[in-house]
């Protein structure tokens, strides 16, 4: 056998080991090559009488993270090749063949009569995970990094390699369904305790097992091929699998208001594949995958969520020439809820954190909330004493500026309030080395402003996280109009320590995720005061595919903020910037009613300890009230929409956004926007420039100018452009004032 992905030797006892190690690549993934070789390895292991089974490993840090995901752009593209020269028929049935092949291999190495296991260490994820589930018998590492799971779920595909069916075969189906579903990545213990793993022991001991396994008469069967097989959660037409499938219908219509494809196929495979034998039930998973990767939704969530994402990761916007950086050590000012939950994320990445306040108290405060989020992760069993111990020696809260010396990058956090945050500069920069870059998580102030008050603005920058900041995956990183490529580079390697996701964005009012989530919140308050049904606005947010309602995201973040917003948005751009409806309606319900959200238990919600409500006086503050059934539903749906790409767009005109993927990476994780649209532009995309203007333009005509199209857009839709043609990101932004 001629392998290049793999290792291959058999021991003295004829068990086989197969090292899983591609050269040129720093994680082992899914590819063409790898399949065809382990088609040749179960051959080879089936043919030669004198190996007995074969366990397969990785020789690398981690396991694998699945299959390849260009490789099925790739298949994208063949299929429309194959499309243009033989039918759509022709196309289909190419891709049905490619998609299901890695399937078949699968069910050939479980069905090739000699045992096959796997030892894993590291993470193990999506295609690899289902090789693993295709094996007959799996351990997995006790360590920290490892973590097996499917979550293809999570960039619209969905398990299409046996997953769905070996997962729904090993547990009680309600589990499996929750399992592919969420995507979660699963700890060892937990693996262990669902049924997904045979055994979970050191490292050192992952290959010894599993040949110990094969050597002690492992069975070359898996349970369902096993004669007498029942499934955990019996027949789907059984009293209690009655009991499954109508509520499990109804979960997956409220979880995703029928907007992702790849969660219905899921619940399809699991329920027709259940009532067939395995063979067929794994063609019927094959059918769904087929349909699912040509939807508009997948080839979206890849782009943005895969692709793009793991490109910002990886610094597709860091300056190339600045040589990479070393953060050790880094200085935040203000240990209020942002600045402590900012040291907790940068002393869990392993730096040493400074953490400075007005006064001792205030300062450990901070720190105490890395002792709590700790303690919580200990109490869930995902962290040790000792964890907390080291994380938490690694963040000194003092009062005193000097401890800031030494300190590569400085954050201040402080209040939001010009004067507070000028003090503050001129108080770090007083101790800080020339080189120490400084950043301000300011969320409305301008960074170019704010960078007048220190020395060198070159080394001035914004790093704008989202709250709370252990959750939130993204950090909007603000270039002042002086800030220099070292300041940029600093923060990129910074929230690539942090393992956060960057996107970089030129400074303006509101930067970038909060003028389009403003706009989303603004477009709830006016439904309210047109006389919306308050449910009904919040359930067609959902409808629309945003996580949470535009009154209750308004509740999270305060009324009184958004009141001081617009109130400063008038003294700063006058009068006509804000709309005098939603001004009206915030007046009432924070200075006419203290209605402040949910930090004072009541905002467009009522809080008490059972859980949340829509607030009953809601209704009498609308002077007109429609009936739900006379609404058009899909209006609504547009509106929410349709106001927040406007606005990105606008970003990409003014070159506040200058890549189109930071734009949709950003608004998908900074707020949540509709996940399967892959993003405002990718949203304007699949529509096309021509459809959006006039929907804008309907919309306008109907609610006002607030949805008039830019010129950008309208120049688009005039020659048919989309934003990933003329600004295709691997060609580099086209500047835009020269388009429109
Ligand atoms: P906060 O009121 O919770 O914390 C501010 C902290 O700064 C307090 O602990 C205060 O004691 C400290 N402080 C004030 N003056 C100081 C001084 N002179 N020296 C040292 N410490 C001082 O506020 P927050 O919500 O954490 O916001 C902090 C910054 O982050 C603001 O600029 C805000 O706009 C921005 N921000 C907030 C959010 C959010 O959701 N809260 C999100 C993004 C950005």
């Amino acid at each position: 056998m001629k392998l290049t992905n793999f290792r291959f030797e058999t021991d003295s006892d004829g068990i086989a080991l197969l090292t899983w190690d591609m050269a040129d690549r720093s994680m082992n993934v899914i590819t063409q090559g790898v399949m065809a070789e382990l088609d040749q390895v179960i051959d080879h292991v089936v043919a030669d009488p004198a190996i007995k089974g074969c366990v397969i490993t990785s020789g690398k840090e981690s396991f694998s993270g699945g299959a390849d995901l260009t490789m099925l752009q790739a298949t994208g593209v063949e299929f429309a090749k194959v499309a243009k020269a033989k039918g759509e028929e022709a196309a289909m049935r190419f891709l049905f063949d490619s998609t299901a092949k890695l399937s078949q291999l699968y069910r050939k190495l479980e069905t090739c009569g000699k045992p096959f296991a796997v030892a894993i260490h590291g993470t193990c994820l999506g295609g690899a995970f289902e090789l693993a589930l295709a094996c007959h018998h799996r351990v997995v590492s006790d360590s920290d990094k490892t973590r097996v799971g499917l979550p293809e779920i999570k960039v619209g595909l969905f398990p299409g390699a046996g997953g769905t069916q070996r997962v729904a075969r090993l547990m009680q189906t309600g589990d499996a369904l929750q399992m592919l579903f969420k995507g979660d990545q699963i700890k060892p213990v937990q693996a262990k305790a669902m049924n997904l793993v045979h055994a979970v022991l050191p490292r050192e001991q992952v290959v010894s097992a599993a040949k110990e396994w094969i050597k002690g008469g492992g069975i070359a069967k898996a349970p369902w091929d096993v004669e007498g097989y029942k499934l955990p959660s019996n027949k789907v037409h059984s009293p209690q699998g009655m009991m499954i499938w109508p509520p499990a219908s109804a979960i997956y219509r409220r979880e995703t208001h029928d907007n992702y494809p790849a969660a219905k196929a899921i619940l399809q495979s699991v329920y027709e594949g259940l009532m067939l034998p395995m063979d067929i039930a794994l063609r019927v998973e094959s059918r769904y995958f087929t349909q699912i990767i040509r939807t508009p939704e997948a080839a979206a969530m890849i782009r943005s969520l895969f692709v793009s994402k793991g490109e910002l990761d990886k610094g597709a916007r860091r300056p190339a020439k600045v040589p990479p950086l070393k953060i050790k050590r880094v200085g935040i000012v203000g240990a209020g809820f942002m600045g402590a939950g900012i040291a907790y994320v940068s002393a869990q990445a392993g730096l040493n954190v400074v953490l400075v306040d007005r006064d001792q108290e205030a300062a450990d405060k901070g720190k105490a909330y890395s002792h709590k989020l700790m303690s919580d992760q200990i109490m869930k069993g995902r962290a040790k004493s000792a964890d907390r111990d080291a994380l938490l020696a690694r963040i000194h809260a003092t009062p005193d500026y000097t401890a800031l010396k030494g300190c590569d990058l400085v954050i201040e956090a402080v209040f939001e309030d010009r004067a507070v945050k000028a003090e503050v500069i001129k108080k770090v920069q007083a101790v800080i080395g020339r080189r120490t870059i400084f950043a301000s998580n300011t969320s409305t102030l301008p960074i170019s402003s704010l960078a007048e008050n220190f020395e060198r603005p070159s080394q001035f920058i914004g790093v704008h996280f989202f709250s709370p900041v252990e959750k939130m995956l993204l950090v909007e990183v603000i270039m002042g109009k002086k800030t220099g490529d070292r300041a940029l580079a600093t923060a990129l390697d910074f929230v690539r320590a942090i393992r956060k996701t960057p996107i970089v964005v030129n400074d303006c009012r509101g930067f970038f995720a909060n003028r389009c989530v403003l706009n989303y919140i603004r477009e709830g308050h006016l439904m309210l005061a047109e006389g919306v049904p308050p449910a009904m606005i919040e359930n067609m947010a959902k409808k629309a595919g945003m996580p949470v309602g535009p009154l209750s995201l308004n509740d999270e973040v305060a009324l009184d903020l958004g009141w001081k917003i617009l109130q400063a948005t008038k003294k700063d751009l006058g009068e006509g910037a804000v709309d005098p409806r939603q001004e009206a309606l915030l007046k009432t319900m924070v200075v006419d009613l203290d209605r402040l959200g949910r930090k004072n238990g009541k905002g467009f919600y009522d809080y008490s300890p059972a859980g949340k409500k829509l607030w009953s006086g809601l209704v009498d503050l609308q002077k007109t009230k429609l009936v739900a059934d006379t609404i058009d539903r899909q209006e609504l749906v547009d509106r929410f929409l349709a106001i927040q790409a406007l606005e990105a767009a606008r970003t990409v005109e003014e070159k506040v956004i200058t890549d189109v993927r930071e734009a949709d990476v950003g608004a998908i994780l900074g707020f949540g926007f509709a996940p399967y649209t892959g993003g405002p532009l990718s949203y304007i995309d699949r529509m096309g420039t021509k459809a959006f203007v006039a929907l804008c333009d309907r919309l306008a005509k109907k609610h006002g100018e607030r949805f008039m199209p830019n010129r950008l857009l309208k120049a688009m839709a005039r020659k048919g452009e989309s934003f990933y043609g003329r600004f295709n990101p691997n060609k580099g932004a086209e500047p835009a004032k020269k388009a429109a």
